[in-house]
Protein backbone atom coordinates (compact mmCIF):
# COMPACT_ATOMS: atom_id res chain seq x y z
CA UNK A 1 0.00 0.00 0.00
CA UNK A 2 1.52 3.32 -1.02
CA UNK A 3 0.48 6.78 0.95
CA UNK A 4 -0.36 9.88 -1.52
CA UNK A 5 -0.72 13.53 0.58
CA UNK A 6 -2.24 16.07 -1.49
CA UNK A 7 -0.13 18.94 -2.66
CA UNK A 8 -2.56 21.71 -0.69
CA UNK A 9 -2.50 19.52 2.46
CA UNK A 10 -1.88 21.67 6.03
CA UNK A 11 -1.60 25.25 7.12
CA UNK A 12 -3.13 27.83 4.61
CA UNK A 13 -1.68 30.95 4.05
CA UNK A 14 -4.03 32.91 6.58
CA UNK A 15 -3.51 30.39 9.51
CA UNK A 16 0.17 30.07 8.70
CA UNK A 17 -0.10 34.39 9.11
CA UNK A 18 -2.02 34.25 12.15
CA UNK A 19 0.29 31.27 13.98
CA UNK A 20 3.23 33.05 13.38
CA UNK A 21 1.87 36.31 15.17
CA UNK A 22 0.60 34.17 18.16
CA UNK A 23 4.53 32.49 18.49
CA UNK A 24 5.75 35.59 18.02
CA UNK A 25 3.88 37.47 20.46
CA UNK A 26 4.03 34.10 22.99
CA UNK A 27 7.41 34.20 23.13
CA UNK A 28 8.72 38.07 23.11
CA UNK A 29 5.70 39.51 25.28
CA UNK A 30 6.25 39.57 29.20
CA UNK A 31 2.52 40.32 29.34
CA UNK A 32 0.03 36.81 29.72
CA UNK A 33 -1.58 36.41 26.23
CA UNK A 34 -4.84 34.72 25.27
CA UNK A 35 -6.73 34.51 22.18
CA UNK A 36 -10.45 35.18 21.73
CA UNK A 37 -11.85 32.02 20.80
CA UNK A 38 -9.32 29.15 20.04
CA UNK A 39 -7.01 30.42 17.48
CA UNK A 40 -7.51 28.08 15.04
CA UNK A 41 -10.07 25.38 14.68
CA UNK A 42 -7.32 22.51 15.81
CA UNK A 43 -7.46 20.73 18.95
CA UNK A 44 -4.05 19.77 19.07
CA UNK A 45 -2.46 22.63 18.18
CA UNK A 46 -4.39 24.72 20.31
CA UNK A 47 -3.26 22.45 23.43
CA UNK A 48 -0.10 22.81 22.40
CA UNK A 49 -0.09 26.55 23.07
CA UNK A 50 -1.94 26.26 26.04
CA UNK A 51 1.23 23.63 27.45
CA UNK A 52 3.24 27.45 26.45
CA UNK A 53 1.15 29.48 28.56
CA UNK A 54 -1.47 31.13 26.08
CA UNK A 55 -4.95 30.87 27.19
CA UNK A 56 -8.69 31.26 25.56
CA UNK A 57 -10.72 33.18 26.40
CA UNK A 58 -14.54 33.29 24.98
CA UNK A 59 -15.36 37.24 25.88
CA UNK A 60 -13.02 40.04 26.52
CA UNK A 61 -15.00 41.05 29.60
CA UNK A 62 -12.71 37.52 31.05
CA UNK A 63 -9.43 39.39 30.59
CA UNK A 64 -7.26 41.00 33.55
CA UNK A 65 -5.89 44.57 32.44
CA UNK A 66 -2.34 44.33 30.82
CA UNK A 67 -3.15 40.94 28.94
CA UNK A 68 -2.52 40.85 25.02
CA UNK A 69 -5.46 39.86 23.34
CA UNK A 70 -5.02 38.10 19.82
CA UNK A 71 -7.85 37.93 17.81
CA UNK A 72 -8.25 34.30 15.78
CA UNK A 73 -7.75 33.46 12.04
CA UNK A 74 -11.72 33.55 12.08
CA UNK A 75 -11.80 36.74 13.19
CA UNK A 76 -14.42 37.90 16.31
CA UNK A 77 -17.23 40.04 16.45
CA UNK A 78 -17.11 43.81 16.32
CA UNK A 79 -18.70 44.62 19.77
CA UNK A 80 -15.79 42.27 21.22
CA UNK A 81 -13.09 44.22 19.94
CA UNK A 82 -14.86 47.42 20.85
CA UNK A 83 -14.95 46.44 23.90
CA UNK A 84 -11.28 45.17 24.32
CA UNK A 85 -10.31 48.81 22.44
CA UNK A 86 -12.38 50.78 25.57
CA UNK A 87 -10.91 49.07 28.03
CA UNK A 88 -7.41 49.67 26.72
CA UNK A 89 -6.18 46.03 26.27
CA UNK A 90 -3.36 45.51 23.67
CA UNK A 91 -5.12 43.54 20.45
CA UNK A 92 -2.95 42.07 18.03
CA UNK A 93 -5.79 41.44 15.00
CA UNK A 94 -4.77 37.74 13.39
CA UNK A 95 -8.04 37.63 11.54
CA UNK A 96 -7.35 36.50 8.35
CA UNK A 97 -7.15 39.20 5.70
CA UNK A 98 -9.79 36.92 3.15
CA UNK A 99 -11.98 37.05 6.55
CA UNK A 100 -11.60 40.77 6.97
CA UNK A 101 -13.31 41.49 3.41
CA UNK A 102 -16.75 39.53 3.91
CA UNK A 103 -16.75 41.50 7.15
CA UNK A 104 -15.51 44.90 5.22
CA UNK A 105 -18.55 44.08 2.96
CA UNK A 106 -21.30 43.28 4.75
CA UNK A 107 -20.64 47.06 6.71
CA UNK A 108 -20.21 48.57 3.42
CA UNK A 109 -23.43 47.11 1.44
CA UNK A 110 -25.92 46.83 4.45
CA UNK A 111 -24.97 50.60 5.37
CA UNK A 112 -26.11 50.80 1.64
CA UNK A 113 -29.15 49.42 2.25
CA UNK A 114 -29.01 45.66 0.89
CA UNK A 115 -30.55 42.54 3.27
CA UNK A 116 -27.48 40.67 3.53
CA UNK A 117 -27.97 36.90 2.82
CA UNK A 118 -24.42 35.15 4.23
CA UNK A 119 -24.43 31.51 3.34
CA UNK A 120 -22.36 29.67 6.03
CA UNK A 121 -22.93 27.99 9.51
CA UNK A 122 -24.70 30.41 11.44
CA UNK A 123 -23.12 28.84 14.66
CA UNK A 124 -19.45 29.77 13.12
CA UNK A 125 -17.26 31.75 14.36
CA UNK A 126 -16.50 33.71 11.11
CA UNK A 127 -20.51 33.72 10.12
CA UNK A 128 -21.20 35.46 13.52
CA UNK A 129 -17.91 37.88 13.16
CA UNK A 130 -19.24 39.05 9.52
CA UNK A 131 -22.85 38.95 10.87
CA UNK A 132 -21.71 41.85 13.62
CA UNK A 133 -20.60 44.11 11.06
CA UNK A 134 -23.71 44.13 9.19
CA UNK A 135 -25.39 47.24 9.82
CA UNK A 136 -29.32 46.15 8.49
CA UNK A 137 -31.56 42.59 8.60
CA UNK A 138 -29.37 39.55 7.72
CA UNK A 139 -30.14 36.00 7.09
CA UNK A 140 -27.91 33.58 7.50
CA UNK A 141 -28.77 30.48 5.19
CA UNK A 142 -27.30 27.07 5.77
CA UNK A 143 -25.59 25.39 2.86
CA UNK A 144 -28.63 23.09 1.34
CA UNK A 145 -30.75 24.61 3.67
CA UNK A 146 -34.31 25.78 2.53
CA UNK A 147 -34.40 29.57 1.86
CA UNK A 148 -36.55 31.66 3.99
CA UNK A 149 -38.54 34.32 2.31
CA UNK A 150 -37.27 38.11 2.42
CA UNK A 151 -39.12 41.13 2.52
CA UNK A 152 -36.51 43.38 0.34
CA UNK A 153 -35.65 44.66 -2.70
CA UNK A 154 -32.15 44.42 -2.78
CA UNK A 155 -30.11 41.56 -1.20
CA UNK A 156 -26.25 41.00 -1.03
CA UNK A 157 -25.33 37.70 -0.87
CA UNK A 158 -21.96 36.94 0.77
CA UNK A 159 -20.32 33.40 1.45
CA UNK A 160 -18.76 32.25 4.61
CA UNK A 161 -15.14 31.88 3.32
CA UNK A 162 -14.82 28.17 3.58
CA UNK A 163 -18.51 27.43 1.34
CA UNK A 164 -18.73 24.98 -1.43
CA UNK A 165 -19.07 26.75 -4.66
CA UNK A 166 -22.62 25.02 -5.79
CA UNK A 167 -23.97 26.10 -2.38
CA UNK A 168 -23.06 29.52 -2.80
CA UNK A 169 -24.18 29.57 -6.41
CA UNK A 170 -27.51 27.73 -5.41
CA UNK A 171 -28.24 30.39 -3.39
CA UNK A 172 -27.32 33.48 -5.85
CA UNK A 173 -29.59 31.23 -8.24
CA UNK A 174 -32.98 31.64 -6.12
CA UNK A 175 -33.04 34.71 -4.95
CA UNK A 176 -32.21 36.22 -8.22
CA UNK A 177 -35.10 35.00 -9.43
CA UNK A 178 -37.16 36.51 -6.31
CA UNK A 179 -35.81 40.04 -6.01
CA UNK A 180 -35.75 42.80 -8.13
CA UNK A 181 -31.64 43.53 -7.36
CA UNK A 182 -29.21 40.75 -6.15
CA UNK A 183 -25.41 41.85 -5.50
CA UNK A 184 -23.32 38.47 -4.98
CA UNK A 185 -20.04 38.57 -3.66
CA UNK A 186 -17.99 35.83 -4.15
CA UNK A 187 -15.99 35.73 -1.02
CA UNK A 188 -14.95 32.34 -1.30
CA UNK A 189 -11.37 31.81 -0.42
CA UNK A 190 -9.21 30.78 -3.33
CA UNK A 191 -7.14 28.53 -0.66
CA UNK A 192 -10.23 26.45 -0.22
CA UNK A 193 -11.11 26.16 -3.70
CA UNK A 194 -7.86 25.12 -4.62
CA UNK A 195 -7.62 22.53 -2.05
CA UNK A 196 -11.10 21.34 -2.58
CA UNK A 197 -10.40 20.63 -6.38
CA UNK A 198 -7.07 18.79 -4.81
CA UNK A 199 -9.21 16.90 -3.07
CA UNK A 200 -11.64 15.94 -5.47
CA UNK A 201 -8.74 14.84 -7.89
CA UNK A 202 -6.98 12.82 -5.13
CA UNK A 203 -10.41 11.02 -4.13
CA UNK A 204 -10.58 9.64 -7.62
CA UNK A 205 -6.70 8.21 -8.14
CA UNK A 206 -7.43 6.08 -4.82
CA UNK A 207 -8.86 3.43 -3.12
CA UNK A 208 -9.66 4.83 0.00
CA UNK A 209 -8.76 8.67 1.73
CA UNK A 210 -7.90 9.90 5.45
CA UNK A 211 -8.51 13.52 6.02
CA UNK A 212 -7.02 15.30 8.90
CA UNK A 213 -8.08 17.67 10.72
CA UNK A 214 -10.46 19.33 13.75
CA UNK A 215 -13.48 17.78 13.53
CA UNK A 216 -14.87 21.07 14.95
CA UNK A 217 -12.88 22.47 11.20
CA UNK A 218 -15.58 23.62 8.83
CA UNK A 219 -12.92 23.21 5.37
CA UNK A 220 -11.96 20.24 6.93
CA UNK A 221 -15.37 18.66 7.24
CA UNK A 222 -16.21 20.08 3.89
CA UNK A 223 -13.01 18.32 1.91
CA UNK A 224 -13.95 15.18 3.84
CA UNK A 225 -17.85 15.45 2.44
CA UNK A 226 -16.28 16.22 -0.88
CA UNK A 227 -13.92 13.42 -1.03
CA UNK A 228 -16.59 11.08 0.52
CA UNK A 229 -18.89 11.45 -2.51
CA UNK A 230 -16.35 10.19 -4.81
CA UNK A 231 -14.90 7.89 -2.59
CA UNK A 232 -17.23 6.06 0.19
CA UNK A 233 -14.11 4.80 1.56
CA UNK A 234 -13.21 8.38 3.23
CA UNK A 235 -12.19 8.90 6.88
CA UNK A 236 -11.71 12.24 8.98
CA UNK A 237 -9.43 11.86 11.49
CA UNK A 238 -7.77 14.24 14.07
CA UNK A 239 -5.02 12.12 14.61
CA UNK A 240 -3.09 8.64 13.71
CA UNK A 241 -4.42 7.52 16.79
CA UNK A 242 -7.94 7.22 15.08
CA UNK A 243 -6.77 4.56 12.27
CA UNK A 244 -7.95 1.50 11.70
CA UNK A 245 -6.29 -0.96 9.75
CA UNK A 246 -9.34 -2.83 8.14
CA UNK A 247 -10.49 0.87 6.83
CA UNK A 248 -7.68 -0.21 4.46
CA UNK A 249 -7.93 -3.71 3.22
CA UNK A 250 -7.50 -4.68 0.13
CA UNK A 251 -6.30 -1.12 -0.54
CA UNK A 252 -2.75 -0.48 -2.92
CA UNK A 253 -3.19 3.91 -2.72
CA UNK A 254 -4.31 5.38 -0.14
CA UNK A 255 -4.56 9.31 -0.62
CA UNK A 256 -4.33 12.38 2.90
CA UNK A 257 -5.77 15.50 2.28
CA UNK A 258 -5.82 18.05 5.57
CA UNK A 259 -7.89 20.95 6.52
CA UNK A 260 -6.17 24.42 6.30
CA UNK A 261 -5.44 24.60 10.18
CA UNK A 262 -4.14 21.05 10.09
CA UNK A 263 -0.31 21.43 11.38
CA UNK A 264 2.09 19.72 9.39
CA UNK A 265 3.07 17.65 12.32
CA UNK A 266 -0.23 16.05 12.56
CA UNK A 267 -0.18 15.18 8.99
CA UNK A 268 3.49 13.62 9.12
CA UNK A 269 1.88 11.34 11.99
CA UNK A 270 -0.78 10.35 10.09
CA UNK A 271 1.43 9.50 6.78
CA UNK A 272 4.11 7.81 8.99
CA UNK A 273 1.29 5.17 10.65
CA UNK A 274 -0.17 4.59 7.29
CA UNK A 275 3.54 3.73 5.96
CA UNK A 276 3.91 1.26 9.37
CA UNK A 277 0.49 0.09 8.71
CA UNK A 278 1.75 -0.92 5.07
CA UNK A 279 4.30 -2.30 6.77
CA UNK A 280 6.78 0.55 4.92
CA UNK A 281 9.94 1.61 7.01
CA UNK A 282 9.64 2.33 10.44
CA UNK A 283 11.79 5.36 9.15
CA UNK A 284 8.66 7.08 8.74
CA UNK A 285 8.00 8.37 12.45
CA UNK A 286 6.41 11.93 12.42
CA UNK A 287 8.84 14.72 12.69
CA UNK A 288 7.61 16.89 15.55
CA UNK A 289 9.13 20.71 15.32
CA UNK A 290 8.21 22.57 18.39
CA UNK A 291 5.93 25.52 17.72
S1 LIG B 1 -8.74 29.17 4.31
FE1 LIG B 1 -8.60 31.17 3.31
S2 LIG B 1 -9.89 32.50 4.57
FE2 LIG B 1 -9.49 30.70 5.80
S3 LIG B 1 -7.68 31.26 6.99
FE3 LIG B 1 -6.95 30.22 5.13
S4 LIG B 1 -6.48 31.87 3.68
FE4 LIG B 1 -7.80 32.72 5.31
Amino acid sequence: MQVKVAKTAGFCWGVRRTVDQLMEVAHERQTPVVTLGPIIHNPQFVSRTRQMGVGTVERVSEVEVGTTVVVRTHGAVKPELDAARERGLEVVDGTCPYVKYPQAMAQRLSHQGYHLVIVGDPNHAEVKGVVSYGEGPCTVVRPGAEIPPIDAKKVAVIAQTTCIGADFERVVGALALRHKEVRAVNTICADTDERQTDARQLAAEVDAVVVVGGKNSANTRHLAEICKEIQPRTWHVETEEELRPEWFAGCTLVGVSAGASTPDWVIDGVAARLGAMAGGPAALDAVIPPV
